[in-house]
């Protein structure tokens, strides 16, 4: 027994030894390669702001042309890269990228970055007073169809210029909260006390007031970028307004540049607003009277505000960050528009996800209209402390409820093209895109 006991002692400090070897070994290869990695990063911007009188997106009735500027838009871009692996975020103040727009600004800025899907977040800020992006030649207005060439020409410049022109930089993200965004999915009841859900106010609704920012800069503290996610339609400017804004996210991207002295680029992203309208909505225009501060201005404002505020509080921020990235093309049961019943045979409805991580934050970008509650749920499942959750991106396949709301109904419902199976298969798959990251 004693001489077994030996063995047994000596073959267990063999492999404890070998353990060490192996964890000193792999901890010395972690550390080299973060020693080698450096993040790096370029921020850049370019306006976009329509220089002839064109169509605007966002509300059916109104067909008219654009009358006048209120505030410039901008396409805003930031561009990470570690170690051979990049992700770009492209903030554009548009409505989104409809009519078949988004596969063919993607292909064209991927074909010439040689990029793969996942490295490119190209998004909307949802404002409804943008122009109407379209390639169809046939049904719309030549000026609309020269905004969409001259737009693909800026993105693919301002992007070259972030990616060209990136140094080594910290990153760091912290949360506040902001009480622009309201639910919009109001309970109406008629004379006969029949209930139905009709948009406008819902105080009492969800709603996800999360400002997620993150903060970027170089090395010595200066900041280039910082990023700003939060869940609300930039609506509040309704069909009978002609002037071109960025309405609430944008004026809130504006405000900060604004304040961190016009050199630090901003790009706002619309969180998951399918349902959340500005607590001010679809309004004729900027009112001009005496004393009186525009709704979209003093929204914007306060989100802006906010968003300063939170950046400032920033202390830590750290070097490094490993960059993964992930994207698939989902293929979602589908219904009918108008109708809230799924039908059979009914063809499935596609959906683009995209998934990455700079460091410990994360972003995932859905391309379709993502309604409040399932935005929340992803973060709450995501396995980081801060990830933004994109809507608008990389896809704008239209509105897609939690199936709770198939129930009750209404206009984002009627119109979406999901069934309501469909959330639940889209929150499971972000999760477990953010665990593989
Ligand atoms: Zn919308």
């Amino acid at each position: 027994m004693p001489s077994l006991s030996l063995s047994w002692f000596r073959q267990i400090c063999e492999i404890v030894i070998v353990v060490t070897v192996c964890l000193s070994h792999t901890t010395s290869i972690a550390q080299s390669k973060e020693a080698t990695a450096v993040l790096r990063a370029g921020a850049t911007r370019v306006d976009i702001t329509p220089q002839k009188r064109v169509k605007m997106a966002g509300y059916g009735s109104r067909t008219g042309f654009s009358e006048g500027v209120h505030d410039p838009l901008c396409a805003r871009v930031v561009a990470f890269e570690n170690d051979g692996k990049r992700v770009v975020l492209v903030s554009t103040d548009v409505l989104g990228f409809y009519n078949g727009t988004d596969e063919y600004l993607r292909k064209a800025i991927l074909e010439e970055f040689e990029m793969k899907p996942s490295e490119l977040f190209l998004c909307g800020i949802h404002t409804h007073s943008a122009p109407t992006l379209t390639i169809d030649k046939e049904k719309t207005d030549p000026n609309n169809l020269e905004y969409t060439e001259l737009l693909k020409d800026k993105l693919i410049k301002v992007i070259r210029r972030a990616i060209g022109d990136t140094s080594p930089v910290h990153i760091g993200a912290a949360v506040g909260y902001c009480p622009v965004g309201a639910n919009r999915r109001e309970l109406k009841l008629d004379s006969s006390r029949a209930s139905s859900i009709e948009l406008g106010r819902n105080p009492y609704g969800p709603t996800d007031k999360e400002v997620l920012v993150v903060k970027v800069a170089e090395p010595d503290g200066k900041p280039i970028a910082v990023l700003f996610d939060y869940a609300t339609h930039s609506t509040c400017l309704g069909p009978k307004n002609y002037t071109i804004s960025g309405d609430v996210l944008g004026l809130a991207e504006q405000f900060v540049e604004k304040i961190l002295d016009g050199n630090v680029i901003a790009p706002g992203f619309a969180g998951a607003s399918g349902d959340i309208d500005p607590w001010f909505r679809v309004l004729p225009g900027f009112s001009t009277e005496p004393g009186w501060i525009p709704e979209p201005v003093l929204l914007g404002t306060v989100l802006g505000e906010e968003v300063v505020h939170v950046f400032r509080g920033i202390a830590k921020v750290s070097a490094g960050g490993e960059i993964k990235t992930g994207f698939i093309a989902l293929g979602l049961p589908g219904k009918p528009l108008n109708e809230t019943d799924v039908k059979k045979d009914c063809p499935p409805a596609r959906l683009n996800l995209t998934a990455a991580r700079v460091g410990d934050i994360a972003f995932v970008g859905i391309g379709c209209e993502v309604l409040t509650e399932i935005g929340m749920r992803i973060k709450a499942g995501s396995p980081y402390k801060h990830t933004f959750v994109i809507t608008h991106c990389n896809g704008a396949a239209g509105y897609l409820p939690p199936a709770h709301l198939y129930i009750e109904g209404g206009y984002e419902v009627k119109s979406s093209p999901f069934a309501h199976q469909a959330a639940d298969m889209v929150v499971k798959q972000a999760v477990k895109m953010l665990h593989e990251l």
